[in-house]
């Protein structure tokens, strides 16, 4: 999943940046109101953090910004703690969600998975689809028919957790690597063969379908 970090505080995105990669993000932080505009309408993000006191741009504008253009990108701000008036402001010009700070990650990361997981049928626990079991807190993926577990690498976690919120859908190679990877990993559609392989490798060769010359499909097309 990509993730846009808005924030100007360096040291609170220095150290959340670790945190939300370990949790599964590809994160690209920036920490100025007109390149997060930017970024956010030439980037294909599943989510952004978005503080709201930001240098060149304020995070309600950028908000209204996407919002005006048609960009549904799901959006937590970070607010002030207490200031009610700023969460209204918030959730007016669209945002999904807020957080006060000071936070802890560990909420973040779990409003973050919340948000991703609004308009799938079974919004808690592990996600499951197709036979599959994916434990998004240990990254690991269970067949629960057979109780077999595997463990995931960062990548391959990234790409499975993708193809299990998109189930049934035709995902080209861009696509799963535009949201696999973040902005400064060079792309290589060669390498995303490779983990493609092994997800096929560890949990069952006719999981993901190739659909020659357009991408690939996780589990049944009716999803
Ligand atoms: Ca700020």
């Amino acid at each position: 999943m990509r993730l846009l970090l808005v924030e100007d505080d360096t040291l609170l995105s220095g150290r959340l940046r670790p945190e939300l990669e370990r949790a599964g993000f590809a994160v690209d932080v920036v920490a100025d109101g007109v390149e997060a505009a930017f970024m956010g309408e030439s980037e294909p993000y599943d989510v952004a953090v978005l503080d709201l006191g930001l240098p060149g741009r304020p995070g309600l504008e950028v908000l209204r910004g996407w919002r005006t253009a048609g960009n549904p990108i799901p959006v937590l701000i970070l607010t002030a703690r207490d200031a009610w008036h700023e969460k209204v402001d918030g959730f007016k010009a669209g945002a999904d969600d807020y957080l006060g700070k000071p936070f802890h990650a560990a909420e973040l990361i779990a409003r973050l998975h919340a948000l991703l997981r609004r308009g799938v049928a079974r919004p808690h626990g592990p996600l499951r689809v197709a036979g599959l079991e994916l434990d998004e807190d240990t990254q690991t993926a269970r067949i629960p028919a057979t109780g077999e577990a595997f463990e995931l690498t960062g990548t391959e976690f990234r790409l499975l957790r993708y193809f299990m919120l998109h189930p049934g859908r035709v995902l080209s190679k861009t696509r799963l690597a535009e949201h696999v990877y973040d902005f400064d990993t060079e792309r290589d559609s060669n390498v995303l063969e490779v983990y493609i392989n092994r997800l096929r490798r560890k949990l069952g060769r006719d999981l993901i379908a190739t659909r020659r010359g357009q991408g690939y499909v996780f589990g049944t097309e009716d999803g």
